[in-house]
């Protein structure tokens, strides 16, 4: 990084703000993520404390003609991060985190604070989130919106968009941009219907036209929760669907996930669980899972069905203690795939993950899990390995497993969960050329000189071609195009 690049960030942040990888004492934690991939050597990470500092690195470094990569945890598996010579500005000081409006209005909140963080402080008021996303609820929420969340623990009532009822975003022209309908009118973010809005041009959009440094979260009521957990025998994909269809009943269940996991300490069959939801009362929610409780025995495969209500034990919302998910794959290489789909396509893909589980035994595995999450119009299936190779021949089988389970997944009529670095060669020529042409003219407008770097459907926009290297990938939006 030049001498007069760095003089000027230091100069702009507040204490703390910048390290340089050079700096042994200041470097940069992360150098992997989650899945072991490499992220690149930055030249600095910056961490700005509020939205004015964000701006002010993005235009100090397109004045440099340096790229900005918005970055969080890095807890990501499909690839979304490339660090290499750029400024990596994390997001975790942007932490502003008001009282909740009495009336309901949506919170706006820093960027880099975490899910569960913000769904506490919801629920100190009375309020808590309609979804429940991310494994441990460490991620911010800033990271969820630009990756779009869209499956997990609590994803049967709300995804990314009915969460979110406006963003503030310091795009790479240097425009400080707020979107939601209401915001474009200074009123507070009740809703985001009445004017086109853009909120939605950055939801998914993986990082790229701007970083994300502040969320109009939407929140309701915590109402009453209770649970249902079966242990299932191993049966046949056409059972276990039709047991599915029987739960699916909408609205009525925060989860329903279908698990089968293989490994040391897994238990044997498919295990369920169920988070029933009520808006008003206790009675209601226990009416729920107690109904769900009989479908499951009347399937005649379930081995042990539990239910439990909120009073008796409280409902968990995320898998465990926040820190867990790097600890608990320490050592391991965390391998994983996720695509969306309409319900009728559940069987296809559901049979190709299996086949895909099947394969992953013969390679050394500490746990091999299949999941099933679904939402009254559309299922997640994911597969999440835990692996532990011992040479770099194994490693290839394991990258070489992965790829085949993209390329088979592509042949469906799937959605990646996101798209990131790794989905773009199988999905890249399925896309609408309106669609691209749209994107292009967006990435043009709002950021003209490629300022923020990502990966991502945007950055495979260069030439309609799949690109993958982060100098390409930065040349999307040539300002010769529509
Ligand atoms: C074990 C496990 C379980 C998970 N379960 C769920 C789940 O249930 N539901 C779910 O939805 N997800 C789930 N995830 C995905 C997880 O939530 C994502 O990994 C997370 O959203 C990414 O957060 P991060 O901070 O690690 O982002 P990073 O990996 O650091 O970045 C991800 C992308 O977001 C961009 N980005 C980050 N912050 C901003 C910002 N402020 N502005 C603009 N762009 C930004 C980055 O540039 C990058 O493109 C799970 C992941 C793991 C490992």
């Amino acid at each position: 990084m030049s001498d007069a690049l760095r003089a000027a960030l230091r100069a702009r942040l507040a204490p703390g703000g910048l390290s340089e990888a050079s700096d042994p004492a200041g470097a940069f934690d992360l150098r992997t993520d989650i899945c072991g991939h490499p992220l690149g050597t930055p030249l600095a990470v910056v961490a700005p404390a509020d939205d004015a500092e964000v701006a002010a690195v993005i235009a100090l470094c397109r004045d440099h003609g340096v790229q900005v990569v918005a970055c969080g945890e890095a807890t990501a598996y499909w690839q979304p991060l490339d660090l290499t010579d750029a400024v990596a500005l994390r997001t975790h000081r942007l932490r502003a985190l008001p009282e909740v409006p009495a009336d309901g209005a949506a919170l706006w909140c820093g960027a880099g604070v975490p899910v569960r963080v913000l769904d506490d402080h919801l629920r100190r008021s009375g309020r808590c989130l309609a979804a429940h996303p991310d494994g441990f609820g460490e991620t911010s929420i800033g990271a969820l919106v630009a990756t779009g969340m869209a499956a997990g623990v609590g994803m049967a009532r709300a995804a990314a968009p009915d969460l979110v009822a406006g963003l503030r975003v310091a795009l790479g022209s240097g425009v400080a941009l707020t979107t939601g309908a209401c915001a474009v009118l200074g009123a507070p973010p009740a809703t985001s219907v009445g004017l086109p809005d853009l909120t939605g041009l950055f939801i998914a959009a993986e990082g790229a036209l701007g970083v994300i440094t502040a969320v109009a979260v939407r929140h309701e009521p915590i109402g009453a929760r209770a649970q249902v957990r079966a242990s299932l025998r191993p049966v046949g994909q056409a059972s276990l669907v039709a047991l599915l269809e029987a739960l699916r009943e909408p609205r009525t269940y925060d989860t329903l996930r279908l698990v089968q996991e293989i490994g040391p300490r897994a238990p044997p069959g498919w295990q369920l669980d169920m988070r029933l939801h009520s808006p008003r009362d206790p009675a209601e929610a226990n009416g729920r899972a107690e109904a769900a409780a009989a479908i499951i025995q009347s399937s005649g495969f379930a081995m042990d069905v539990e239910r439990f209500d909120d009073s008796r034990r409280p409902v968990w919302r995320w898998q465990g203690p926040m820190g867990a998910t790097r600890s608990r794959l320490a050592g391991l290489r965390f391998a994983a795939l996720d695509v969306d789909l309409a319900w009728r396509d559940l069987p296809g893909a559901l049979h190709c993950a299996l086949a895909l589980q099947q394969r992953a035994q013969a390679l050394p595995h500490h746990s091999l899990r299949v999941a099933v999450y679904a939402a009254p119009e559309h299922v997640n299936v994911g597969m999440h390995f835990a692996m532990q190779p011992n040479d770099a021949g194994e490693e290839q089988e394991i990258l070489a497993l992965l790829e085949a389970g993209r390329a088979a997944l592509s042949g469906l009529s799937v959605l990646p969960y996101r798209w990131g670095g790794s989905w773009g060669p199988h999905f890249h020529a399925k896309l609408d050329p309106g669609y691209l042409a749209a994107l292009r003219a967006f990435a043009s407008a709002l950021d003209p000189q490629r300022v923020v770097r990502a990966r991502g459907v945007f950055a495979d926009l260069a030439d309609d071609t799949v690109v993958r290297s982060a100098a390409t990938a930065a040349s999307y939006g040539r300002a010769d195009e529509p």
